[in-house]
C-alpha cells in the first residue's frame, strides 16, 4: 500500500511550451514574465530558472520575492509591478537591479530625496480606466517631466497601464484604455506595455513592445474558456490518492453534515486532499475529479484533510490510485465553473501542506 498525499506536479516543458506559443502570439514584443505569488503557486524559483533565457524580465508585486530570485541565482531585471512600499528599500532595489513602477506622489517624492548607489530603472504606472493604481491622465505629463530631472533614475523610463475588461470581447472598454494610453504617452521615448494575458490573447494592437503574460504561461485560461483551445498546456497537474474504498449502502450519508445521501448502494472513495491543502470546501455535489480514466463526483462535504467521491457499485478503484484534481485530464477551468471561484484563486490558494514534485 502506498498513498501519497497531495502533490502538486509540475512541467517545465509545458512551461517552455506555453512562453513558445505566447512568443508567436506577439512575436514582436519583449516579455516581462510575471511570477508573483509564487509564480501563481508554481514555485517561483523553479519556474523562473526554466523561464530565464525565453523572456527579457520578470515582474512580482513584493520587493521580498524579487530578493528571493536574486538570491536564487536569477539576473535578468526584475519588476516590482506596484512599485517600492518603503524608500527604505530604494538602495536595495538599485544594488539588486531591481525596476520599480511609480503609480502616486509618494513615491515620486520619495525617489527625489532618495540616495542610491545606481540610478533605478523607473516605469510610470498610468491609470487608464482600472482606477486602482497610476497617475491619472492629465497628471502624466507633470510625471514624466519630473521623474526625467532625476538623477537617482535612468533617463529610460518605461510606461504601464493595465486593462479592466480584457477577458470581454464585447466591450468596448479595452480600446478605450487603449486609445489613452497611446494619446498620453505619444512623443514621449520609453517602452509601453499594457497587455496581460487576457490582452496578449484578445488584443493584437495591445502588445506594444513589451507583454506581461502571468496565468497563460501556466497553461490556464484568463476567461472561461480552457487554455487548450489557444494551444496551452496545463504546467500544474494536482494529484493526490485513495485513502481509502468503502463499500457503502443506500441511504446513508457521507461527511460533515450528512448533506449528500447515497440513492443506490455504492462505493466511496476517499482522497487524501481537503481544505487543508487549498482545495476548496465550498465545491457543490457533483464537482468532477479524474481517476482511473474517467470522471468521478464530489459527494458529501470537503473536509480539512479528506474528501469523497462516488466510485459506483462496479468500481475496481484501489486504495493508493492516484486522483487528479486539476491538470491535463481535468481543466482547472472546469473546476473553477463548478465552484464558482476563479482559476487565480484556486491556483494561488494551494497551501504549504501540498508537495511541489518538478517533473521532466
Ligand atoms: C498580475 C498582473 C499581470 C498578469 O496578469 P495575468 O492576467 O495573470 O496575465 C500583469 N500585469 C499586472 C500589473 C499584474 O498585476
Amino acid at each position: 500500500m502506498n498513498v501519497k498525499p497531495a502533490t502538486a506536479k509540475i512541467s517545465s516543458l509545458a512551461l517552455k511550451h506555453n512562453l513558445q506559443v505566447i512568443k508567436e502570439k506577439a512575436p514582436h514584443s519583449k516579455i516581462i514574465a510575471v511570477v508573483k505569488a509564487n509564480a501563481y503557486g508554481h514555485g517561483v524559483v523553479f519556474v523562473s530558472s526554466a523561464l530565464e533565457s525565453m523572456v527579457d524580465c520578470f515582474a512580482v508585486a513584493r520587493l521580498e520575492e524579487a530578493l528571493s530570485l536574486r538570491s536564487n541565482g536569477i539576473i535578468k531585471p526584475i519588476l516590482l509591478l506596484e512599485g517600492f512600499f518603503d524608500e527604505k528599500d530604494l538602495p536595495i532595489i538599485a544594488v539588486n537591479n531591481i525596476e520599480t513602477v511609480v503609480h502616486n506622489r509618494e513615491q515620486l517624492e520619495a525617489l527625489k530625496r532618495a540616495v542610491v548607489p545606481s540610478p533605478i530603472k523607473v516605469w510610470l504606472k498610468i491609470d487608464t480606466g482600472m482606477h486602482r493604481l497610476g497617475v491619472s491622465l492629465d497628471e502624466v505629463d507633470y510625471f514624466y517631466q519630473e521623474l526625467k530631472k532625476l538623477p537617482q533614475i535612468q533617463p529610460h523610463l518605461g510606461f504601464v497601464s493595465h486593462f479592466s475588461r480584457a477577458d470581454e470581447l464585447d466591450s468596448d472598454y479595452t480600446q478605450v484604455q487603449l486609445d489613452r494610453f497611446l494619446q498620453a504617452t505619444k512623443n514621449k521615448e520609453g517602452d509601453r506595455t499594457i497587455a496581460a494575458s487576457g490582452g496578449i490573447l484578445f488584443w493584437p494592437e495591445a502588445h506594444l513592445d513589451c507583454i506581461r503574460p502571468g496565468i497563460i504561461m501556466y497553461g490556464i485560461s484568463p476567461t472561461d474558456t480552457v487554455g487548450a483551445e489557444f494551444g496551452l498546456i496545463p504546467v500544474m497537474n494536482l494529484t493526490s490518492s485513495l485513502l481509502a474504498v468503502r463499500e457503502h449502502k443506500k441511504g446513508e450519508p457521507v461527511g460533515y453534515g450528512g448533506i449528500w445521501t447515497s440513492p443506490k448502494d455504492t462505493k466511496i472513495g476517499v482522497v487524501a486532499i481537503g481544505y487543508g491543502d487549498g482545495y476548496p470546501r465550498d465545491v457543490p455535489e457533483g464537482t468532477p475529479v479524474y481517476l482511473n480514466g474517467r470522471i468521478v463526483p464530489i459527494v458529501g462535504r470537503v473536509s480539512m484533510d479528506m474528501l469523497t467521491v462516488d466510485l459506483g457499485a462496479d468500481s475496481q478503484d484501489k486504495v493508493g490510485d492516484e486522483v487528479i484534481l486539476w491538470g491535463k485530464e481535468l481543466p482547472i477551468e472546469t473546476v473553477a465553473k463548478y465552484s464558482g471561484i476563479l482559476s487565480y484563486e484556486l491556483i494561488t490558494k494551494l497551501t504549504p501542506r501540498v508537495i511541489t514534485e518538478y517533473v521532466d
